[in-house]
């Protein structure tokens, strides 16, 4: 599936980033968005093309219809859709569901899940042999804070990984059948700024001894995970969602 586009949301920094180098690696033409860190954004754009691969970047809120299709226009742009990993995804700081203001637990659900599925819709008209595509990939970024719950800390964040998961699955079951293969990976506690963004920059490690293998995890090492799915190596792999955490 190389020479075709791979739009990866949120990857101009964290797991999207590490997800946009290898891809290009691998032959795709990659469009990555991003939020506001448009200096970040060229970054991985110019690491990219420096090495011979082909990339742009685009700013998109996925919070913003408007930006998203201007995200999906840009890709029509640049090459055939191959490829949609929505990666974009937010935390809050800590606090009891009690305590959460209905403008946060808005914002969670808006870019988590709302900005996941208005992506994938504009990826499925695009890619769906039903609408005379040639197939494609579509990879969810969901967490093991689905599974787990995260009281205490953000209820709201693990059940949009939630919502996620079920999306990937239902999805997935619908979009079979015309080509199109839908998956998740869910990180466990991986080393990049959203710690920060939460409030608790070192959180991952402070809760490393936790995990099974006893360490936190890489942006590459779930980048991995992400990329081998979108690759034809994973052609009978859809409605699955991976778990790469270490154990937990
Ligand atoms: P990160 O380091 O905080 O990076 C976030 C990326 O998403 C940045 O590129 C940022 O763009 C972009 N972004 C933020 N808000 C956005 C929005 N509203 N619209 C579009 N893009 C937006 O995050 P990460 O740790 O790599 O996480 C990536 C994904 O993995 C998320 O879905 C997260 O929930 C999931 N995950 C992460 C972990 C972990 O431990 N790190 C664990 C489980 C799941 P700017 O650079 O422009 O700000």
């Amino acid at each position: 599936m190389s020479d075709r586009v791979a739009v990866i949301t949120g990857g101009s920094r964290g797991i999207g980033r590490a997800t946009a180098l290898l891809a290009a690696k691998r032959g795709w033409r990659v469009l990555i968005g991003y939020a506001s860190n448009a200096e970040a954004a060229q970054e991985v754009v110019s690491t990219i093309t420096s090495a011979g691969g082909a990339a742009m970047a685009t700013r998109c809120d996925v919070a913003s219809e408007a930006d998203i299709l201007g995200l999906f226009k840009a890709a029509d742009g640049f090459g055939e859709l191959g490829a949609l990993v929505n990666n974009a995804g937010v935390v809050d700081v800590s606090a009891r569901v009690e305590d959460m203001s209905a403008a946060r637990i808005a914002r969670i659900m808006t870019v988590n899940v709302t900005g996941s599925m208005l992506c994938a819709r504009e990826a499925v008209k695009r890619m769906s042999t039903r609408h005379g595509g040639k197939g494609g990939v579509i990879v969810n970024l969901s967490s093991v804070a689905a599974k787990l719950g995260s009281p205490n800390t953000y209820v709201d964040y693990a059940a949009s990984k939630a919502a996620i998961d079920t999306f990937t699955l239902g999805l997935g079951y619908e979009v079979a059948a015309e080509g199109i293969r839908v998956t998740a990976v869910r990180p466990g506690l991986i080393d990049t700024d959203i710690h920060a963004s939460g409030g608790e920059p070192d959180r991952a490690f402070r809760l490393a001894k936790n995990v099974p293998m006893q360490r936190v995890g890489t942006a590459d090492e779930i980048a991995n995970a992400i990329v081998w799915l979108m690759s034809d190596d994973a052609s009978y792999v859809t409605s699955s969602i991976l778990d790469v955490s270490g154990g937990r």
